[in-house]
């Protein structure tokens, strides 16, 4: 399934009558910046904590057992830990670039970038693996640039078509690629633990823009490196 967001990118269809299949323009105001402003009113820690404790209650325990007396403070932490991406701005994290490829024409692949997000549906953990290619014209970033790109838009609530989407027009919109494409496959503990709990269960989401998009030749030889062998 491709996400549902459409490309950042003009559309270059001359047909203007032809409806837009795909919703929603991505606002790179959305995405590019932390999420949070640093003078944004947010409930204190203590309210936060305060909250744990009324959840504790909701499910019929006692907050006040020993075991449980630290709960909504370790909760709280793990909350930071899980939520810091919208902290985070992923243009930073692009920003350092390599202006020589060198005469490098091809896609740079990274394969199996594993990660761990929370679906905005159920706070629940998803996780899997991202793949990520895109095709330099003349910036190029660090490899371990797009692992904590991928980082920063899962550490928020998400869909995974929203952080396949996501991720795709940050590079987009910064490296201004010849294309990028993006398939990421999960798993979703609010299916396998909850709801019809099917366990293995594994989602796929892609996104392709420019060349990924435009070339079928180009997307399948992505497709078959990403699945390729030694997996
Ligand atoms: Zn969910």
């Amino acid at each position: 399934m491709d996400a549902l967001i459409k490309s950042i990118r003009p559309n270059k269809s001359t047909d203007t009558k032809a409806p837009e299949t795909r919703p929603a323009e991505l606002d790179p105001a959305e995405f590019l910046a932390a999420a949070v402003r640093a003078d944004q009113p947010r409930p204190s820690r203590a309210e936060a904590e305060q909250a744990v404790q009324t959840l504790l209650g909701y499910i019929g325990e006692n907050p006040a057992r020993e075991g449980l007396l630290d709960t909504p403070r370790r909760v709280v932490e793990a909350f930071d830990e899980l939520y810091q991406g919208y902290h985070q701005c992923p243009a930073e994290v692009l920003d350092r670039t390599f202006g020589e490829t060198a005469g490098y024409d091809d896609f740079v692949l990274i394969r199996d970038i594993e990660f761990t997000s929370q679906c905005e549906h159920h706070m629940m953990p998803f996780y899997g693996r991202a793949h990520i290619a895109y095709t330099p014209v003349e910036r190029v970033v660090g490899l371990s640039k797009l692992a904590r790109l991928t980082d920063i838009f899962a550490r928020r609530l998400q869909t995974q078509e929203h952080l396949t989407a996501q991720i795709a027009a940050a590079i987009d919109e910064v490296l201004k690629p010849r294309g990028v494409a993006v398939v990421i496959e999960a798993e979703h503990t609010c299916m396998s633990v909850r709801g019809v709990a099917k366990h293995g269960a594994m989602t796929f989401t892609s996104r392709f823009t420019g060349m990924f998009r435009d070339n079928p030749a180009e997307q399948a030889r992505f497709l078959s490196m990403v699945r390729g062998p030694n997996r």
